[in-house]
């Protein structure tokens, strides 16, 4: 193809072999350990303070390192992380209905279309019966029931119920919980919290990760900041599409500016569509609302049979109505995985069965479930989630069915990263929805608080030893060449941004970049559709630098300008999203490709060409591309049925 260069492929070598369940023991044996003493002396630097970079950050302090953590937000608490809905998953088993470690590692791998590591997903798979007892032990108030046992439900993808939560806002209990393990060692002085900063670049010397270049929110000042290791926490990069499910601030900054610097980025073209959001109700919004996947635990999934039907839903007969996740997929019904039921809702769409304005929605209903259980059990489970939908809709869900459609929702894709978590750069680690690793081309429900607290509090507390054995290492300077060198970089971008001085908003462009995005990289993609996107981006992202408009100067708050940098990095990053997309010539997971696709409309891989994780250099003319093979030794790769 002419827009990438084809590179040397590239291997995990920190990756043990053997049987599958002793790798991450042997890992840990083998990895070389840094005396308490020592610990001291050493630095680490996390950027993130979410589920994945609040538990690093507090157990490498508790461990004895000293921690600097950084966060934009105007504390710790109100990273993205905060937001997650529906739970988290582990292999407990406490229902006694069939579920191990080895099947949460198989469905995992299922679950991702067959594009994730083995051992990765196994080590998670190991790892969640901890997070849970870590968390209980915490004091996070994980639903119970009725005998005092931790309660569970079921997520898509899986046919057991391995999903704790905490209603609707597990993400925040989590949360709360790593903060307070967080506070405790800011008050004991071991973490330097730096709220309101913002990393812009991070520094290598040597080889190495050695620090990074901040900006001080509010009052506009940067510095160099240094360290034995530098850690990544900072989130998915789904904002490349302008509307989402994600926090407004969410970007890719911190793990763009390491591309740029050496670091691979894995798999971007790796997007998850999350099949129940509030559909899109005009251009005026600026982010879209989830209604969390638990609700399809009770609730089901229907359109009119006839093409048109406008009737209220209350007016259309049950034999007239099609429950298509039940009759297409009737061993997982509305359980399937997203990836599944989100094609599934704009093929229904797509036949003008839609419902709602513009016939983009289907319905999520609940009346078979409230007539069952009876209103309090549900309002019990999901009652803060019914209230945001009706505050946002005007609609009662108990009463009229909720109107869902696809929104976009996670990046599988993220900095590619070794069995031990660290990055193409030696000592920058990335944990979280930072890094690609375990999800393949679709992450299962609940699993991506289960992976950021697993790296979090588990894998990388271990793993950054092995690194920083080798430590204390000579100390930097801000006076250093490569740091006075990346801080200029820094001001020269700020300054360059507010020197265009154009006529259209920071918003006006990331608007049309997602739109351009949705339309061609979204839940369906074509080459046709992949290369004209790349065309629009160039064009746009030329007119960007020339027609940008930023009010206000660099030294004090300016929301404008913390946009605009982030947007500049979201056109580049969507450039090569397009790329991936467009090289890989397959379907898999939320990557669905037009031409490749099975005669009743499923993903159709490609295995012979295609089962390797696409690790992309940045290259200032074109990117090139280094493949890491993946290897199947215990769940063999088949077409992925959940009929
Ligand atoms: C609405 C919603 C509901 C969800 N529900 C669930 C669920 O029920 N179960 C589940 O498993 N998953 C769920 N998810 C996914 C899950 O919430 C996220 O994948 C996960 O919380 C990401 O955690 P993280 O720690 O990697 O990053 P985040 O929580 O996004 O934290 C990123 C951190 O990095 C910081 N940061 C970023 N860039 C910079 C920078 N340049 N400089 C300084 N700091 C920076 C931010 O300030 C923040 O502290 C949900 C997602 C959404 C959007």
């Amino acid at each position: 193809m002419d827009l990438y260069t084809e590179g040397d492929p590239i291997a995990d070598t920190r990756a043990p072999d053997g049987p599958i369940e002793t790798r991450w023991e042997r890992r840990r044996f083998e990895a070389k350990l840094v005396n308490p003493a020592n610990r001291r002396k050493m630095t680490v630097i996390v950027v993130g303070t979410g589920l994945a970079g609040g538990s690093a950050a507090a157990t490498l302090a508790e461990q004895g390192y000293q921690v600097k953590s950084y966060c934009y937000q105007d504390s710790p608490r109100r990273a993205h992380s905060i937001a997650a809905q529906g739970g988290i998953n582990a292999a407990k088993n406490y229902r006694n209905d069939g579920d191990s470690v080895h099947r949460l590692f198989y469905d995992t791998v299922k679950g991702g279309d067959f594009r994730s590591r083995e051992s990765n997903v196994h080590r998670l798979a190991e790892v969640s019966v901890n997070i849970i007892d870590q968390c209980v032990a915490q004091g996070v108030p994980f639903a119970r029931e009725y005998g005092g046992l931790l309660d569970t439900r079921s997520f898509g993808g899986a046919q057991v119920q391995r999903t704790f939560y905490a209603r609707g806002q597990t993400g925040q209990q989590l949360l709360l919980g790593a903060y307070q393990a967080l506070e405790r060692q800011i008050g004991l002085g071991n973490v330097e919290m730096n709220a309101r900063h913002e990393m812009l670049e991070l520094i290598i010397v040597d080889g190495k990760a050695r620090g990074i270049v901040v900006r001080d929110l509010v009052t506009g000042e940067i510095t160099t900041e240094f360290a034995d290791a530098v850690v990544l926490a900072s989130g998915g990069y789904g904002n490349v599409f302008y509307l989402s499910t994600n926090a407004k601030g969410c970007n890719v900054t911190a793990t763009w500016r390491a591309h740029r610097k050496g670091a691979y980025f894995a798999n971007p073209c790796y997007t998850q569509i999350h099949p129940t959001c509030i559909p899109v109700s005009g251009d005026h919004q600026s982010k879209l609302t989830l209604m969390s996947e638990s609700l399809r635990n009770d609730g089901r999934v229907w359109v009119p049979k006839a093409k048109g039907d406008n009737r209220k839903p209350k007016d259309i007969p049950e034999d007239e109505r099609d429950y298509y996740l039940e009759r297409i997929y009737p061993s997982f019904g509305n359980l399937v995985p997203r990836d599944i039921a989100s094609r599934a809702a704009k093929n229904v769409c797509d036949e003008g069965r839609g419902v709602g304005p513009g016939g983009l929605g289907v319905y999520l209903d609940f009346a078979d479930a409230i007539t069952r259980l009876g209103r309090k059990a549900i309002e019990a489970k999901y009652g803060n989630l019914f209230e945001m939908y009706e505050r946002i809709t005007g609609e009662d869900p108990y009463e009229v069915p909720m109107r869902i459609y696809p929104a976009v929702h996670y990046t599988m894709g993220g900095l590619w990263v070794d069995y031990d978590l660290q990055s193409t750069i030696p000592g920058l680690f990335v944990i979280g929805e930072a890094n690609f690793s375990d999800h393949g081309a679709n992450r299962l429900g609940a699993s991506a608080l289960m992976q950021g607290l697993a790296d979090g509090y588990f894998v990388l507390p271990n793993t950054v030893a092995n690194y920083l054995a080798a430590g204390p290492f000579e100390k930097v300077e801000a006076s250093h060449p490569a740091a006075v060198e990346a801080r200029r970089d820094v001001e020269d971008r700020i300054q360059r941004l507010l020197a265009v001085n154009g006529d259209r908003t920071v918003d006006s462009f990331h608007r049309e970049l997602g739109q351009i995005m949705w339309e061609h990289c979204g839940i369906e993609r074509s080459e046709a559709g992949l290369r004209k996107a790349i065309d629009e981006i160039r064009a746009l992202r030329a007119e960007f630098w020339q027609r940008v408009r930023i009010i206000g100067d660099a030294d004090g708050l300016n929301q404008s300008l913390e946009k605009a940098g982030r947007v500049a990095d979201f056109f580049e990053l969507a450039e090569l999203m397009c790329i991936d997309a467009l090289h890989r010539e397959e379907s898999c997971g939320g990557h669905f490709r037009a031409e490749h696709q099975t005669p009743d409309g499923e993903a159709q891989r490609d295995d012979e060409r295609f089962a390797y994780v696409a690790a992309w250099e940045y290259g200032a003319e074109q990117p090139v591309l280094h493949k890491e093979d993946l290897k199947f030794e215990y769940v063999h790769p088949t077409q992925r049925s959940y009929k």
